[in-house]
């Protein structure tokens, strides 16, 4: 038998179904971001881990990846651009990031930067957001801001008056109503708006978020409201005004099919209202365009069966097509891509803090003359089961073991009986798997053994704060280990965060034909920390998540490559203390304080605690305040600190020093 090699893992982890080239592994058997992502070099991840660890910064850890943010730029504007040129496309492109998907600061300042060559516009779709992309595209150059959203006269008169600072604000009408307060601030102030309509298409899209398109969408004018909005727009004398056309039919769409018949609904609308004497210039295609986050390349909702260069290929050619029969001119093609754009680059790096006990690994309980006969009888199973017998032997335990907990429920087994039994029945249950596991077919009776056999592993992250969606909606992400790549993943996990929340798990992973209830782990060597990542959630993870059990924002550290080899930390966004999320919920440092004190004052005159103690209370609990919401590894750090090997590229600095 061959043995385990780096590209056994690199398949096992399908890495280049869902890397979009940016993670492989190396020799060492680390996973790396590539060169295709730097341009240079490969970066070591799990180095890169070591030494933040090193530097004190306590995992998790959120790495976010600026080489990956450029790529997306650059990919998309690239994939829209060629087929432009290919097509003969008379309009140009504008990727627009909807800052929904991703409102940090570093992250968004950073697309700002590597788009700018291209023009990138920003998207607001709420009133903050509004303001956040005002004050970031201000200053000249004309930069665009795509307002969507519910709109009031201060939303609107704010995106007008915007307009004097250099910003091209274009005020999307997504509900009939807007457009009267468009009218009424425009007059007031004296400024020329930039007016779009969004259509509430009757095409749907495909996957999770088809409700976001249709007849009963929650945005978007239907056929009729947008016949008046030119009507009304016509009476105020302001249809020259009337610029874009805007539709999204949902984020995530698998199927290339519905962005297809999208366009050439929307084509439709678009000739019709030039028709009606609307100058449009722009044609806003929304967001949809997805992540293949299973590498499968299929229309399952984790997936999308098309790539970048064919969606941007159908949305240009389909456009071109029925303008050109139309007759009408080529608009400014903009898409609101933001899941595609941000989702490859932020990567969540913790550490497993234990794992359940081996039940199912004990060795068989001795045996004893006076046993009862039930733990006898599932002792014969578990030494007479062989291949040929095994579906028998299976349905006998199964059988045997729900006979035993009638006895224990009436008394006539004891606790230590019932422990037997259950460590008799894991134990025959492991090894009908190991036989079933190598047949070419699994029978349907003994196909769930492996979830019933799984590991639990106990992982220093929180679901809800860090990977909400996965909850939520059962999102899958790519879960990987950091390191260790050059040995055989034995054992099959689920993975526990470190909420009380029984919801806090991942149990669904992807897999090469299917999702997978288990993920192949390695074991834990007691020694070295084992570290996972969750790939891909870079789009709308961090925003989502949310403070259950008062974990909150992990630390995240943007990372970027150095031309000349290695990497830099350029910046650390520290993440929330305890004393930070408690704030949060209205408690405040010093009355906590005040009131602990005042508890070991009375424990100390009635004698409860000793001086010595309450100095030990008071330091755990101030420490507590001022620490990480999270497990902090002191044994990991130490470990790193006194294994250090000089790094040219890093100062390495021990906490403390
Ligand atoms: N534009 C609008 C109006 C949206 O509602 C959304 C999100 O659903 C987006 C753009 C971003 O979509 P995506 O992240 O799928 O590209």
């Amino acid at each position: 038998m061959k043995g385990w090699s780096i590209r056994d893992s690199a398949e096992l982890y399908n890495i280049g179904g869902w890397s979009n080239g940016y993670f492989d592994l190396n020799e060492e058997g680390n996973i790396i971001l590539t060169r295709g992502a730097t341009g240079t070099h490969d970066i070591d991840i799990k180095k890169v881990a070591d030494d933040l660890v090193r530097r004190g910064l306590s995992m998790p850890l959120l790495l976010r990846f600026s080489d990956v943010l450029r790529q997306q730029v650059e990919q998309i504007h690239k994939a829209f651009n060629d087929k432009i040129d290919e097509y003969g496309y008379e309009g140009s492109y504008k990727l627009v990031m909807p800052i929904k998907v991703n409102q940090q600061r570093h992250v968004v300042e950073e697309l700002l930067e590597y788009g700018r060559p291209h023009g990138l516009g920003l998207e607001a779709g709420s009133k903050p957001e509004l303001l956040v992309a005002i004050a970031l595209q201000s200053g000249g150059g004309g930069g665009l801001v795509v307002c969507n959203g519910y709109k009031d006269t201060a939303y609107v008169e704010t995106a007008l008056l915007a307009q004097r600072l250099g910003v091209q604000t274009l005020l999307i009408v997504d509900r009939f109503q807007e457009l009267q307060v468009i009218v009424e601030a425009a007059k007031r102030l004296g400024l020329e708006p930039n007016i779009g309509v969004r259509a509430k298409l009757s095409t749907r899209g495909s996957g999770r978020w088809a409700e976001s398109g249709g007849d009963r969408s929650k945005f978007g004018l239907t056929a009729g409201e947008m016949v008046r909005a030119v009507h009304v727009l016509q009476e105020e004398g302001m249809l020259d005004r009337l610029k874009c056309l805007h539709f999204h039919i949902g984020s995530q769409i698998t199927a290339i099919r519905a962005v297809k018949d999208a366009l050439t609904e929307a084509s439709r609308v678009f000739i019709d209202l030039y028709k009606m004497g609307a100058p449009l210039e722009f044609v806003d295609v929304g967001g949809g365009l997805a992540v293949d986050y299973d590498g499968s390349k299929t229309n399952f909702h984790a997936s999308r069966n098309y790539s970048l260069e064919e969606y941007a290929a159908d949305v240009v050619y389909q456009l071109l097509g029925a303008l050109d029969e139309a007759e009408v001119p080529h608009p400014t093609i903009i898409s609101e891509s933001g899941r595609a754009l941000v989702a490859h680059h932020s990567v969540l790096v913790f550490d497993v803090v234990g794992r359940t006990e081996e039940i199912t690994q004990l060795p068989p309980p001795p045996d004893s003359d006076t046993e009862h006969q039930i733990i006898e009888e599932m002792r014969e199973v578990a030494t007479t089961v062989n291949r040929k017998n095994f579906q028998e032997a299976y349905h006998d335990a199964v059988q045997l073991k729900e006979d035993a907990m009638s006895l224990y429920r009436h008394g006539i087994l004891d606790l230590e009986d019932r422990a037997k039994v259950e460590q008799l029945f894991w134990g025959t249950a492991r090894k009908i798997w190991k036989m079933v596991r190598e047949l070419p077919y699994i029978p349907e009776d003994v196909e769930s053994l492996p979830n019933q056999l799984a590991d639990i592993y106990y992982c220093n992250f929180s679901l809800f704060q860090s990977v909400p969606d996965s909850w939520a909606v059962k999102a899958l992400f790519p879960v990987v280990p950091l390191h260790r790549h050059r040995e055989q993943p034995t054992r099959n996990a689920i993975l526990a965060d470190l909420t009380c929340d029984s919801d806090g798990k991942m149990d669904q992973f992807i897999g090469l034909h299917d999702v997978k209830n288990t993920l192949e782990l390695h074991p834990l060597d007691g020694s070295d920390p084992y570290v996972l990542g969750i790939f891909l959630i870079g789009a709308y993870q961090e925003i989502l998540g949310d403070l259950h059990n008062l974990f909150g924002d992990v630390n995240a550290v943007h990372i970027a490559s150095k031309p000349e080899g290695g990497y830099s930390v350029k910046h650390v966004v520290e993440g929330d203390r305890v004393r930070d999320v408690l704030g949060y919920v209205s408690y405040d440092q010093r009355t906590l304080m005040e009131r602990l004190r005042a508890g070991i004052e009375s424990a100390l005159q009635m004698g409860n605690i000793s001086f010595e103690q309450s100095a030990a209370l008071l330091r755990h609990y101030e420490a507590g305040l001022a620490g990480y919401t999270y497990l902090e590894n002191r044994d990991h750090l130490e470990r790193l600190l006194s294994s250090i090997v000089p790094q040219p590229h890093l100062q390495v600095v021990k906490p403390g020093a």
